[in-house]
């Protein structure tokens, strides 16, 4: 009885965690990483201060440089000094260089660096609002994706080995923390702890660019049921401005191609995004190969990104346009 009691509590605390673990930087599949303090602001790795760190993946270890010494190490962990946030940047040479807020690790798996920044929940989600948006988002739009992100970290629970999120489309796009003014941390402080909750239990809420007219069921894409069912619901906007697209595939491709989600990520994996942008298409076969016609751009469940920032610019609250898009939920404060 009393493991059981033990048990509820922990799974309590761990799908309401403050903080979330974000592994960033992945789709550069780094084998050297810098590190370097942001800001001014101090900065600690491995327990020693200073302003750069050079790691270089050397076998299933790496060699740490810093300061004019080298030393190799297993892994390497970076905060405030006190165990607290720390800014930082970090770059992959030559390809990319971002700045973070949070507690960094960096340790070599499958034969690169893995870098896991562990992040603040609202500094996630200013992160994931600010980089999913579109640049003059309406506010009521910006505050409806800040709750839709915040439920997906909130409870999206352990969707990677070493960590628990992606910095791209696989789980959500984040990119720097978004300046205290900016849009994004407006919106997310205005919605703060609010989540999206399903008979009662938090649920991680997806979201897509363009729905196409009209939103999918799971089942409709013939995806399991875990949490949230989704329920298909007309997109004004979408409806009066489909985003068309035009593909062509091969015959053998069309053949294995299914109205499911699943068949839509198997045909992404062998020939990218682009031959199947969205799960609203017909097919037309011709001479040689298949036309494929379609609208909108993602997935299709719940809120539709497009039709949300209309929604807000005719007045719509962040509520109403999440009521819409998430039909019997309701907003539950964490
Ligand atoms: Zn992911
Ligand atoms: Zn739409």
């Amino acid at each position: 009885m009393k493991r059981v009691a033990a048990f509820l509590i922990l799974a309590a605390v761990s799908a309401f965690a403050k903080d979330v673990q974000v592994g960033v930087l992945g789709l550069f599949h780094p084998k050297e990483v810098h590190v370097s303090a942001e800001q001014g602001r101090p900065l600690e790795c491995g327990h020693t201060a200073g302003h750069q760190w050079q790691l270089q993946l050397v076998r299933s270890q790496m060699k740490i440089t810093s300061e004019g010494r080298a030393l190799v190490a297993d892994s390497m962990a970076c905060d405030d000094g006190h165990g607290g946030d720390a800014e930082f940047r970090v770059t992959v040479p030559g390809r990319i260089s971002r700045h973070y807020r949070g507690k960094l690790e960096i340790k070599p798996a499958h034969g690169e660096l893995l870098m896991i920044v562990t992040m603040d929940l609202e500094t996630a989600v200013a992160s994931v609002v600010a980089a999913e948006s579109p640049p003059n988002a309406p506010m009521e739009a910006l505050k409806a994706q800040a709750v839709a992100a915040r439920s997906f970290l909130a409870a999206g629970g352990q969707r990677h080995h070493d960590f628990a999120f992606c910095d791209t489309t696989h789980c959500q796009f984040l990119r720097a923390p978004p300046s205290a003014t900016s849009p994004a941390v407006q919106a997310t402080n205005a919605t703060r702890g609010l989540v999206l909750a399903y008979q009662d239990h938090a649920f991680a809420a997806m979201y897509s660019a363009s729905c196409g007219g009209r939103t999918h069921s799971l089942e409709e894409l013939g995806l399991r049921v875990r949490d949230y069912p989704y329920f298909a619901v007309e997109c004004p906007y979408c409806r009066r401005h489909p985003e068309k697209w035009v593909t062509r595939i091969s015959e053998t491709d069309a053949s294995s191609l299914a109205p499911t989600e699943q068949s839509r990520l198997n045909l992404a994996r062998k020939l990218g995004w682009k031959a199947l942008p969205s799960n609203s298409y017909s097919t037309h076969k011709d001479e040689s190969s298949v036309l494929v016609e379609g609208t909108g751009a993602g997935h299709g469940l719940g809120l539709c990104q497009r039709g949300g920032a209309d929604m807000a610019r005719r007045g719509a609250s962040f509520a109403a346009i999440l009521r819409h898009y998430y039909p019997n939920t309701e907003l539950k404060q964490i």
